[in-house]
């Protein structure tokens, strides 16, 4: 296993922060894992995993040993008459992964394509994007206890899924995942339950023409470019705060008073567009010295270049202080913090 000192993560975080860590160590065998862990333990260091950095806030640099993951491999592992079940390693890139599992004809992930990081995070907040979380497609895990210092396979019951969280958001520090198993059906059916894809296809589906799983792809794609920024352009991490769920009884108090609230049910309360809200309140666009709000999407926060963690967190602060005054909604930041 190859350890850095005092090493730059400028390259490891789409922010594009310039922080350091201690000691930067390169897992690139599952067998890294324990043996990282063993190391950080000897040393009474903290530690840390990083994948591709994408959903990060690095506001200090990083102390004791960062475990960056990079173990790769990808398989078909079974099948059954009705479904594929595909294994790929926590350090495969994932659009690379899921643009893969298409040339090999399995359909099932192409509404997640595009999301920057690794395959071995996505079940830590439960990627979702295009009418599809990982929670749908996911059938089990590998992973190290650091608890107890052995490996285990969780199913996606196990996980405890649901809306940008899993049981990994609970306790940070108890398991390093090593691999992921996908469960797709052989049997492949589009999924257009996102309205802007639903109306993409309008045309297709009137004239019974047929919908391939590269298509949704290439407009999950072109939809993505269109919306967001690329991080080697312009850092980021995508969606900077959660879409509040608040209950029905609030959803009607804010609907009294801003009649344009833009808002979906979820099951038997109401997702709130976290962008709407702070665009209303003023902030699109907005530029606080080297970091400010993206000017296309207001959910985005950004480092124009040469801005710092801590300075992305002041303004997330004023953004959710502004958001609560306005709306009484709370806003909580969707990417992890080291600070
Ligand atoms: C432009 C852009 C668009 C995005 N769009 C979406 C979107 O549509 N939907 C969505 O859900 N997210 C989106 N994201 C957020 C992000 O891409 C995902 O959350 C992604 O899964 C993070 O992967 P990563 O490898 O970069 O994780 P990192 O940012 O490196 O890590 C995130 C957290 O996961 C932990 N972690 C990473 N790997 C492991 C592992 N192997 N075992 C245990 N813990 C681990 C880290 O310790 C950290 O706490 C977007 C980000 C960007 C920059």
């Amino acid at each position: 296993m190859k350890i850095d000192l005092h090493a730059t993560l400028r390259a490891h975080n789409t922010f594009g922060f310039d922080v350091s860590a201690d000691y930067l160590a390169y897992l690139t065998e599952v067998s890294d894992i324990p043996l990282f862990i063993q190391k950080a333990e000897e040393q009474q260091a903290q530690w840390q995993i990083l994948g591709g950095g994408s959903n990060l806030v690095l506001a200090a640099d990083l102390q004791g040993y960062t475990g960056l993951m990079q173990i790769k491999g990808r398989h078909l592992l079974d099948q059954t008459d009705t479904h594929v079940f595909i294994e790929a390693m926590a350090g495969e890139d994932w659009h690379e992964f899921v643009t893969w599992t298409l040339e090999q004809g399995y359909g099932g992930l192409e509404n997640l394509a595009l999301i920057p990081g690794t395959v071995g995070a996505t079940p830590i907040q439960n990627i979702g994007a295009y009418g599809l979380e990982l929670s749908q497609v996911m059938d089990s895990l590998e992973a190290f206890d650091t608890q107890t210092k052995k490996w285990v396979q969780l199913t996606a019951a196990d996980c405890q899924f649901s809306y940008r969280y899993s049981i990994f958001k609970n306790d940070t520090k108890r398991y390093i995942v090593s691999s992921v198993c996908f469960k797709l059906p052989k049997l492949w059916q589009p999924n257009l339950t996102y309205a802007e894809l639903a109306k993409a296809f309008a045309e297709k589906i009137e004239k019974k023409q047929e919908i391939t799983p590269k298509d949704i792809f290439n407009k999950v794609c072109e939809i993505r470019s269109a919306k967001l920024p690329d991080p080697k352009i312009l850092g980021n991490s995508g969606s900077f705060f959660h879409n509040p769920i608040i209950s029905t009884v609030q959803y009607q108090k804010i609907k009294e008073r801003f009649p344009n609230v833009v808002a979906y049910p979820a099951e038997s309360d109401w997702k709130l567009a976290a962008g709407w809200l702070i665009e209303q309140c003023g902030f699109k666009g907005c530029r606080s010295g080297y970091v400010g709000v993206y000017d296309k999407q207001a959910l985005v926060l950004v480092n124009h270049g040469g801005g710092t963690g801590t300075e992305l967190l002041d303004l997330a602060q004023q953004i959710q202080n502004k958001v609560f005054d306005t709306f009484g909604v709370k806003l909580s930041i969707e990417p992890v913090i080291y600070s």
